[in-house]
């Protein structure tokens, strides 16, 4: 057992941290020590986790039992299977920019831990391309490998020349070598997995044939046959988008006494809210329509534990919209270091975009571990980040995201994605938009700038 990669993000008070990191120690030089803990962590069934660290960094998912990859892509003729494509809308942001996006399902036969290639054909437009992967409960999915129509190779099992750090291995999960990829992939938790593509300004989709293949292990990071069913969104435009508007749809247990009904008058809510707009006004992102709704109060408190049907999993499930983010508001979220460390969890990096109602389909807000309005507004933003594609500036393993404008570990603590909750200022960098702005959650609005 190990946890999985990017069941993105808990903020954790930084009392804890120095506690937390007095026993599994930072990341620096020591991959094989918190190994040994992790194993032993695992071994309770304990969450995916992250943590930040006082020195920058966090725990991701570790490699614990699932040996190397070993970087072979056999060239195998392209078998997609039951192919059906819809063309829709997207959706158009009231600057009434049109882009169409472009839905592809499909199921997957997963032979042995490993699909065939499968073909997706990118127009001339293409913006990004989001693959969603849904799966079987007790397995992990990544997207193993993403290859262009020039041989241009942006995610690979073993990338060519890179030998994944023992922290990429740790960061990385059942899969190192696609988190070590140009356009790093990851699994987020069992039995859903999404992609996207371009995930940092360093990598370029370019129109025609592309293939992609799925990996599946187990629970041991052992191979197994399975299937899934992938959806591949292809976000498109006429030029790239620089202004946009997401929608966040926010759900309550009755933590801090919010309710879908007192909620939207609540004026510390409100101030949160606002934070959180602030973020990404920055990057030119507004907020669109946000929605209300109760659900039961048996979720104000979530356990993040790995096992299929954790109280988390069932409550991300009720998470039912398919635009922008569903946030949900809890006192707290319990994991090996308790339920006061937690800031929030997100679905994934990417979460299952546009896909409501699979057992990642949201966002975590612990409302108790700092009740000021500014940490939450930061939780929820931050959370947010996650879920729309963005990695934490740098990882407890001390590995960097791949957006060349944010600083490198402490460097990067005025950042938006740096692991810890502030209170004080913060930011998304302008690479940081890049990315969001190829998120299919975030539509297009206005024209060019
Ligand atoms: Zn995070």
């Amino acid at each position: 057992m190990f946890f999985g990669g990017a069941l993105s993000h808990m903020a954790i008070r930084r009392a804890t941290l120095t506690r937390a990191f007095a026993t599994w120690g930072c990341l620096s030089g020591t991959p094989s020590r918190i190994l040994r803990l992790v194993r032993v962590v695992a071994l309770c069934s304990l969450p995916v986790l992250l943590l930040a660290c006082e020195d920058s960094s966090e725990v991701r998912g570790p490699a614990v039992d699932a040996g190397p990859l070993d970087g072979v892509v056999a060239d195998v003729e392209v078998d997609a299977v039951g192919d059906a494509a819809v063309v829709r809308d997207a959706g158009v942001g009231d600057g009434g920019r049109s882009v169409d996006r472009v839905e592809r399902f499909t199921w997957v036969d997963i032979p042995d831990g490993r699909s065939e290639p499968v073909e997706v054909e990118l127009p001339p437009d293409v913006l990004s391309l989001t693959l969603v992967v849904r799966g079987e409960g007790l397995f992990f999915y990544v997207v193993g490998r993403l290859e262009g129509p020039e041989g241009q190779v942006l995610v690979a099992e073993g990338p060519p020349d890179v030998e994944p750090t023992p922290q990429e291995r740790f960061s990385g999960g059942p899969f190192p070598g696609p988190f070590a990829s140009p356009n790093r992939s990851v699994s987020a938790a069992f039995s859903v997995a999404a992609m996207m593509a371009p995930n940092n300004p360093g990598v370029a989709l370019t129109p025609g044939l592309w293939r992609y293949r799925l990996l599946a292990r187990d629970g041991n990071g052992d191979p197994v046959s399975s299937r899934a069913r992938v959806t591949a969104l292809i976000k498109r435009g006429p030029s790239p988008q620089v202004e946009g508007t997401l929608d966040l749809h926010l759900h309550f247990t009755g933590a801090r006494g919010w309710t879908a009904a007192t909620a939207p008058r609540d004026p510390d809510l409100s101030r949160a809210i606002e934070r959180t707009r602030a973020f990404y006004a920055g990057i030119g992102v507004t907020l669109g329509e946000i929605t209300y709704d109760d659900i039961s109060e048996t979720y104000r408190t979530v356990d993040a534990g790995m096992q299929v049907g954790s109280t988390l999993e069932r409550m991300f499930a009720l998470g039912r919209y398919d635009t922008g983010v569903n946030l949900f508001f809890v006192d707290r979220i319990n994991s090996i270091f308790g339920g006061d460390t937690v800031g929030g969890i997100a679905g994934g990096t990417p979460g299952p975009t546009l896909h409501g109602g699979t057992s990642r389909s949201g966002v975590a807000v612990a409302t108790a571990l700092d009740p000021d309005p500014a940490a939450i507004g930061h939780i929820m933003a931050h959370e947010t980040g996650h879920y729309l594609g963005l990695f934490h500036t740098t990882e407890i393993t001390g590995v960097s995201d791949q957006i060349p404008d944010t600083g490198e570990g402490r460097e990067g603590a005025d950042n938006l994605m740096f692991p810890t909750v502030t209170r004080g200022s913060a930011q998304l960098s302008d690479g940081q938009g890049w990315v969001l702005h190829r998120n299919p959650s975030v539509l297009p609005l206005g024209g060019e700038r």
